[in-house]
């Protein structure tokens, strides 16, 4: 076969192969219209007796439920999974002590209690049940020491959102039910022990041990019930009386208030605007190791990743502060009023989403919020190019797979709309009013509705139907004419999305920016129509027209605009969005000179950092002594961390001399980690005959999470440097965090070409305790795409719990499938070639024998 074919088909086949097909535009939203979960019982209080056992892993527990039947009943049927169910007792009004003992069966996640006899709709029951649970996959989690972490603190912690409660206590496992609720657990003496509610009395016992007694009376959903114990130490603040506790592992109290020293100020800002005091008797956080999610708002009592904690150079590239106003925000949106069903979780996530970068707006002001909102819309945008769905959705196929970007930012988004059609004022009124009246219940989108009806007067059906009940956005083309005559601004605005079933036509009020010369008028527009024209009086001819300069509608702008309307909007528009628009409108043109002036003025001296980091992307592009002269001085000067990181990714084109000594210059001093990182990757690019002695002393420097490892451990499998496939080996025989050992670990299988006994080192890792260990050993397969890696990441699959390690395994198996279907097209592809060669040559052998002859 002559050799070229097979070049070219190399050359040809991987991209095509490669690229993903898309998937179903309505995602994993197929399943039959749910209904809100029906019951039979009414959970009033349960009181849970909890002992934890390190050794064996194991939950020893007795769960005392009172509840009352909704209809006439001799079972009743209650959520228990992966638990040893042992005695079932009764007490009733009439009966009282000793306990009736009843029968019951336990199948799959179902408990059936037979009660004896028929009780009346009505009655109240109090069944108590012992269960035991032993090494627990959901629901609760023990963290223990073992051979990789023999210093690993005991702690255990609950996670019971969506459904995971049921793996930890019985119970009638949904979000609609709400009861009070006690749990009294007893704890090593060291240990701390939390819970929801107050703290009613700790005790010693005999044994040393100690007994902690916590109670909520006011009503939760049982998903919000939390216990978590180990050893802690305490950040102590207060807000208004009400004692604010952040809790970190012992010996992290330092790194405590970087994190949570805001938090009494947020809870009087949210109380202030809500107009409902902070509802619970104390808040408290708790940041436990081997956590897979960010947070998780338990009433009173947030759970937090470690990662929430960080030291003072990490402070300039990660703050908690979105995270930490996001769970408090749900004390209210999601605790004191709870989404009846999963299809409605825009009621909790969409909230707390919104109210966080409500915080953002008022400690950091309206620039710093909207880039956040920007930001959001983006990570929207990138979903629904995946799939499109409605917000308010009854068709999820798994609980879990509501807690995606329409429910986070897209909602969140929705609310900030919400706030713009309504005004300050009463959007405000109607939250009040909406927290008030469903206090302690269970809510739905109508109820949202109907308080903003009865507060404000307004009917806001249309705008529910479009944006809650209906998916897409409206995508607009806009542009505009002056007539100089008639002193008129013509602006003609589109929506050019494809209506259909899940997409509407949108209904909206917009805000127009008309700069003049002299002054800036701001009109408002209303748009109900594919395309409408509208007419504005003005003085003389605007330098430029900017349309929703605010950025409140999620929405996608196309707006054509001429070079010098884009410079205005750059160098003069008060909104930082409509900066950016300017900047994203420039970048076709960004070779000619006046606007590469215009995007280095941008990125020296724009007000904003976000403005500056986009003008130095851009600039990026670019190439020559001007270019590079920005780039190096923001790289070197920048006071935002995140714009000298973008400076040295871009210098990472940059092959001269000034460049190099700019980015060892970063490497060595920058403040950033993440800089650091950035500038050893940029100068793998621009560097390569000199960089290997950086990176192998990059192995050793501690980073916050790993970026300078990850980034040391690329460049050197990039380099396929030998000697560092020695000095990895070795360091993977000394102790070290799990992550520094997946880390490396990858690194190893790639400098070694794929050996098999580190493959299966790594493949190991994917049962790891730790969710960010499994993350990175799936990754680091998808980078070795070594044949077993598939059927080691389908028997993850099948077990793994945690969403966001799901989504990456799903994610690398098409991606590994992939590469395989490609191998093999390939492999079909050169057989044919290689057969058709041997046709040929057969048949020119028979030619040339014919000649002979
Ligand atoms: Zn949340």
């Amino acid at each position: 076969m002559p050799r070229f074919i097979l070049l070219l088909l190399l050359a040809l086949f991987p991209s095509t192969l490669l690229a993903q097909q898309p998937g179903p535009r309505t995602g994993p939203f197929t399943a039959p219209q749910r209904s809100v979960r029906s019951r039979t019982i009414d959970q009033q209080h349960v009181r849970l007796d909890l002992k934890f056992d390190w050794e064996k892993q194991e939950m020893k527990g007795k769960a005392s439920h009172t509840l009352s039947l909704l209809a006439p009943a001799s079972s009743i049927e209650l959520d228990a999974a992966e638990m040893a169910i042992g005695e079932v007792t009764l007490a009733t009004e009439e009966t009282a002590n000793p306990q009736q003992k009843l029968q019951k069966n336990h199948q799959g996640n179902k408990l059936t209690i037979q009660l004896g006899k028929e009780y009346p709709a009505g009655q109240k029951l109090q069944i108590a049940i012992e269960y035991v649970v032993t090494k627990p996959n959901q629901g609760a989690h023990f963290v223990i020491p073992d051979a990789s972490e023999p210093s690993q603190p005991k702690m255990v912690w609950t996670q019971s959102e969506p459904e995971d409660a049921r793996y930890w206590f019985p119970c009638f496992d949904s979000p609609n039910d709400r009861l009070t609720s006690e749990i009294v657990t007893v704890a090593p003496a060291n240990f701390i022990v939390l819970s929801n509610g107050s703290l009613i009395s700790k005790r010693e016992n005999d044994d040393k041990t100690v007994t902690w007694h916590w109670s909520q009376v006011k009503s939760h959903s049982p998903y919000l019930m939390s216990v978590v114990a180990g050893d802690f130490e305490v950040l102590e603040q207060n807000w208004d009386g009400i004692p604010v506790l952040s809790y970190v592992p012992r010996g992290r109290l330092a790194e405590a208030a970087r994190s949570f020293d805001k938090t009494p100020a947020m809870m009087a800002f949210f109380s202030e605007k809500i107009g409902y005091r902070y509802p619970w008797p104390k808040y408290a956080q708790i940041c436990v190791d081997e956590y897979g999610w960010g947070g998780m708002e338990h009433t009173s009592a947030t759970t937090l990743n470690l990662n929430t904690l960080h030291d003072e150079r990490a402070h300039a590239d990660i703050s908690s502060i979105n995270l930490v106003a996001h769970e408090l925000a749900h004390q209210w949106w999601g605790d004191l009023l709870t989404c009846k069903d999963w299809g409605e979780i825009w009621l909790n996530e969409s909230f707390a989403t919104y109210f966080a970068t409500l915080w953002t707006e008022h400690d950091q002001g309206w620039d710093e919020a909207a880039w956040e909102r920007y930001h959001e819309a983006e990570s929207y945008f990138g979903e629904d190019a995946r799939y499109r769905r409605s917000i308010v959705n009854y068709r999820y196929n798994a609980p879990m797979n509501v807690f995606d970007s329409h429910a986070y930012p897209k909602g969140g988004r929705v609310l900030h709309m919400l706030r713009f059609e309504l005004g300050d004022e009463q959007f405000w009124r109607a939250l009040r009013r909406y927290a008030e009246v469903n206090q302690f219940r269970t809510v739905e989108t109508a109820d949202l509705r109907i308080a903003i009806e009865d507060a404000t007067g307004q009917g806001l059906n249309w705008f529910c139907d479009q944006w809650l009940y209906h998916g897409g956005h409206p995508e607009f083309t806009v542009s505009w004419e002056w007539d100089a005559a008639a002193k008129d601004v013509k602006l003609t605005v589109k929506q050019t999305q494809k209506v259909d079933e899940t997409t509407p036509l949108f209904r909206t009020s917009a805000e127009i920016e008309i700069a003049l010369p002299g002054e800036t008028l701001t009109k408002k527009i209303q748009i109900t129509k594919p395309e409408e024209t509208y007419h504005f009086q003005a003085a003389e001819r605007p330098t430029r027209v900017c349309f929703d300069p605010k950025d409140w509608l999620l929405k996608k702008l196309s707006f054509a605009k001429s070079k010098e309307e884009l410079l205005d909007q750059l160098a003069n528009d008060k909104n930082v969005i409509c900066r950016l628009q300017a900047i994203q409108g420039l970048d076709s043109q960004k070779g000619d000179p006046q606007v590469a002036a215009a995007l280095r003025t941008a990125a020296a001296k724009d007000p904003f950092w976000g403005i500056r980091e986009e003008a130095i992307k851009l600039i990026g592009k670019l190439n020559g002594d001007e270019a590079r002269k920005s780039l190096i001085s923001a790289a070197k000067d920048d006071k935002k961390s995140l714009v000298r990181r973008a400076a040295v990714t871009a210098l990472g084109s940059f092959a001269d001399d000034e460049s190099r000594t700019a980015l060892k210059e970063v490497f060595h001093k920058d403040s950033s980690y993440y800089a650091a990182a950035e500038a050893l990757r940029a100068l793998l690019k621009v560097d390569r005959e000199n960089v290997h002695d950086l990176l192998v002393a990059a192995l050793d420097r501690p980073s916050h999470h790993e970026v300078l490892l990850r980034a040391a451990c690329d460049g050197l499998a990039e380099l396929k440097d030998a000697a560092a496939a020695e000095k990895i080996a070795a360091m993977l025989k000394s102790p070290l965090t799990p992550d520094r050992r997946i880390v490396l670990l990858g690194a190893l299988a790639r400098l070694k070409g794929g050996d098999a006994a580190v493959v299966k080192q790594v493949e190991e890792q994917l049962s790891n305790d730790r969710v960010s260990v499994r993350r990175a050993a799936v990754e680091s397969l998808v980078a070795l795409a070594q044949p077993t890696a598939l059927p080691a990441l389908q028997a993850r699959r099948e077990k793994e719990q945690h969403r966001g390690t799901v989504r990456d395994i799903d994610d690398a198996i098409v991606k590994l499938r992939d590469k395989d279907k490609s191998a093999e097209d390939l492999r079909k592809e050169v057989e044919a070639l290689r057969k058709k060669n041997e046709d040929l040559e057969s048949r020119l052998k028979k030619l040339e024998g014919k000649g002979k002859e």
